[in-house]
This record gives C-alpha cells, sequence and structure tokens, in this order.
C-alpha cells in the first residue's frame, strides 16, 4: 500500500513524540512491504519562528495533497503577547478547519496494567473500552445568530444542527460500531431542546440501516453520571460538538493520563490525527513525554486512513505489551499506589526508550503472524 503522510510536528514535545509514532509506521511498513512516504512541515510555533504564519501556505497545501496528516502539538509560550490569530495554536485551529473533518474520534480505554492511575476505583473502570463520535462542525460552537450585546448586557449563541449534518456524523458512530461491540449511546437533551429532537429523530432513522447495532439514547445530565459509574457498559458514544467536548474530556480520567490519548479527525478531505495532549513545556527537551498518545494516535491513522486493521491493532497491543511488562514514563509512573506496593515491577523509562520498547513488542508480534502464515 502507499501513502503520502504529512507530517506536523508542532512545538514543545510534539516533535518528540511525532518521532516515535514515524519510526513505529516505518517499522509498519518494512514489515508488511508497504511504501509509506513522510512530508515533514511546519506548524505553529516553529512556523511562526521560520515564516511569520502559524499555518504556512505551503503546509496547508501539501496536507491537502496528502492522505493523511499526523500532527504532534503546538503552543509555545514565547508567542504568548502575540494576539489569539497570530499564536501558534490559530494554525492548529486553521488546519483542522481547511482540512474539514466532521467526525472527531476519541478512544476513552481503561488499561489494566494502568488501572491504578485513574482517580476511578479499579472495579469501576475495568473493562472500560468507549469511543466517543462527536459531531464536530456545527451546534453551539458555530451556529449563528451569536453575540454579546455589552449595551444591553446580553449574550447569546445558538445551537443548530440540520438533518444531514445529524445523519452523516451518526452514520460514521454506525459504521464503526458495527465493527465493535454493536452498540451506540447517542447523547442529546431532547427533553429540553428541539434541536436534540431533530438529533435524536434523525439518529433513530439513520439506526434503520444498521439493524446490527443496538441504539439506545441518554440525556447528557445522566450519561455524565453513567460514565463515571458503569463506563463498560458503553461502546460507540455519538454526541454534538458541545456534549462531546465535556464527556470526551470526562472520560478521558478512565485511562489516567493524557499522555495515554489519541484522536482522528474524520469525514473530511484529508483525514487528521491527533494525541490530544498539547506542547507541555514544563517537559518539553527532558525526554520525559509519553509518547504512547503519540503511537496510539498513529494506529488510528492505519485504521481510518489506509484500512490497516491488523496493523492498528497489532500497535494497540505492543502498547498494552509494554505497559503489562511494566515499562514506564514518568506521567504514567507517578503517583500510582500500585507502583509504590510493585516498585520492583516498575521500570522507568525517556521517550525514546518507551518508543523502542513499543517497535519490540510490535516486531515479535508481527513475525509470530507472519511465521503463522507460512505454517
Ligand atoms: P498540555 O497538554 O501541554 O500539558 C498539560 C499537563 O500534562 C502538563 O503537566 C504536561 O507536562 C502533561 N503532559 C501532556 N502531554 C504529556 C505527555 N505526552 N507525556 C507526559 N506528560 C504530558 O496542556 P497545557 O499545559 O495546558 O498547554 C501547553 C501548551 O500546549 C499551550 O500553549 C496550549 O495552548 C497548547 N495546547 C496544544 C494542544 C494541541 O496542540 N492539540 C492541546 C492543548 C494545549
Amino acid at each position: 500500500m502507499k501513502l503520502k503522510i504529512a507530517i506536523l510536528a508542532g512545538d514543545g514535545i510534539g516533535p518528540e513524540v511525532t518521532n516515535e509514532a514515524v519510526n513505529i509506521l516505518k517499522a509498519v511498513a518494512e514489515f508488511g512491504g508497504h511504501d509509506f512516504s513522510f512530508v515533514p512541515l511546519l506548524l505553529g510555533g516553529v512556523a511562526i519562528t521560520a515564516t511569520g504564519s502559524p499555518l504556512p501556505t505551503a503546509t496547508l497545501d501539501a496536507c491537502l495533497e496528502s492522505d493523511a496528516v499526523l500532527l504532534g502539538a503546538v503552543g509555545d509560550k514565547k508567542f504568548d503577547a502575540l494576539s489569539p490569530d497570530k499564536r501558534p495554536e490559530a494554525g492548529l485551529l486553521q488546519i483542522r478547519h481547511a482540512l474539514g473533518g466532521f467526525a472527531n474520534l476519541r478512544p476513552s480505554i481503561a488499561y489494566p496494567a494502568l488501572s491504578a492511575n485513574s482517580p476511578l476505583r479499579p472495579e469501576v473502570t475495568e473493562g472500560a473500552n468507549i469511543l466517543f463520535v462527536r459531531e464536530l462542525l456545527g451546534g453551539l460552537y458555530f451556529g449563528s445568530p451569536r453575540e454579546w450585546n455589552k449595551s444591553t448586557g446580553e449574550a447569546w449563541n445558538t445551537m443548530r444542527y440540520t438533518k444531514a449534518e445529524v445523519a452523516r456524523v451518526a452514520r460514521v458512530a454506525f459504521e464503526l460500531a458495527s465493527k465493535r461491540r454493536k452498540k451506540v449511546t447517542s447523547v442529546d437533551k431532547a427533553n429540553v431542546l428541539e434541536v436534540s429532537q431533530l438529533w435524536r429523530a434523525t439518529v433513530t432513522e439513520v439506526a434503520r440501516d444498521f439493524p446490527s447495532v443496538t441504539l439506545e439514547h441518554q440525556l447528557v445530565d445522566s450519561m455524565a453520571m453513567h460514565l463515571m459509574n458503569i463506563p463498560r457498559n458503553f461502546d460507540v458514544v455519538l454526541t454534538e460538538n458541545l456534549f462531546g467536548d465535556i464527556l470526551s474530556d470526562e472520560a478521558s480520567i478512565i485511562t489516567g493520563s493524557l499522555g495515554m490519548l489519541p484522536s482522528a479527525t474524520i469525514g473530511g478531505t484529508v483525514n487528521l490525527f491527533e494525541p490530544v495532549h498539547g506542547s507541555a513545556p514544563d517537559i518539553a527537551g527532558t525526554g520525559k513525554a509519553n509518547p504512547l498518545g503519540a503511537i496510539l494516535t498513529a494506529a488510528m491513522l492505519l485504521r481510518h486512513s489506509a484500512n490497516l486493521e491488523q496493523d492498528a491493532s497489532a500497535i494497540e497491543a505492543a502498547v498494552r505489551t509494554v505497559l503489562a511488562d511494566g515499562h514506564r514514563t514518568a506521567d504514567i509512573a507517578r503517583g500510582n499506589a500500585a507502583a509504590a506496593v510493585n516498585a520492583s515491577a516498575q521500570h522507568l523509562v525517556s521517550t525514546t526508550e518507551m518508543g523502542k520498547l513499543v517497535h519490540q513488542a510490535l516486531a515479535q508480534s508481527i513475525d509470530q503472524r507472519q511465521s503463522m502464515h507460512a505454517v
């Protein structure tokens, strides 16, 4: 398979974690005989320094010509004095908008080896594996009219959706659920909001095309509670923009560290893949950054932009193996009650060491797969 991947490593720990994710993608290409090419491009603070713009035209053009975009993180304190539209983060918002993805995917997974890292009790998080599908281009963040009228002391925003906007993101959720545990939980506030009534009616209509998938509706307020009570009950959770923003952050505590969280934005001209975390200036250059969020993001890229499900799953399995073997970057060792008890079973590793360990585990599992095929 041929794949051209735009690499926007960005600022702070962005290049450190992206480097490890690219190494894993190179390994997949080598093992599988694929032709992956990587196009490094400037975005964020590094782009401002080099060109004066957080999203240079050359970067945008090259992204639009690629098969997928892999982003690290942007943000640099030295540009804090600039107006928001000139800061590194503006480049991130512009590239997301220009690529046009409307479905944001965020997994929340409880890794058994990290069960003591979540503030939730292990018996609560056990077995949790949720995929959020959040609508990204509509709803309250974009609807008009919107205004803050300072003379009257009023402000308003509009939560607005068309049936077509709801149907297209619902379809993504059902398609993904049909390849997972076959359940979609659609979140709304249909007891109060007309826009949620449209949402619920449209999702129900789309569900008829996916008879193998069970659909349930949850009101957003009770969903916030159920997520923390019985997270293992959920498979794919479908939400509009604002509800998904809040609930996916809430559910991230199931995993226990920001450094472990991947994301994908699909449905636009080119799919965009980025770890959830930012540029973490407090640890940049120290070798403490956890590259697993970026590596798991690379797995999502293979799944959603290359249809290489087996390789995506192999990367995810390699991450589980490395964690089960006790390897930890500082963020996932810190404050871990089990680590204190089992100190001898834990190995503190750097960003690059963690990347190498995942590479080794992946190589072993692919070797096993290939020798099974050979038999
Ligand atoms: P952050 O995500 O960068 O960091 C929050 C905390 O989590 C820090 O203590 C950091 O050390 C830790 N952390 C984050 N990623 C980690 C990893 N992979 N391994 C270990 N620890 C990790 O958020 P912030 O501090 O609020 O923002 C820093 C900069 O990043 C700001 O300029 C902000 O605007 C930007 N930002 C960018 C993105 C993005 O690029 N997608 C997202 C959020 C924030």
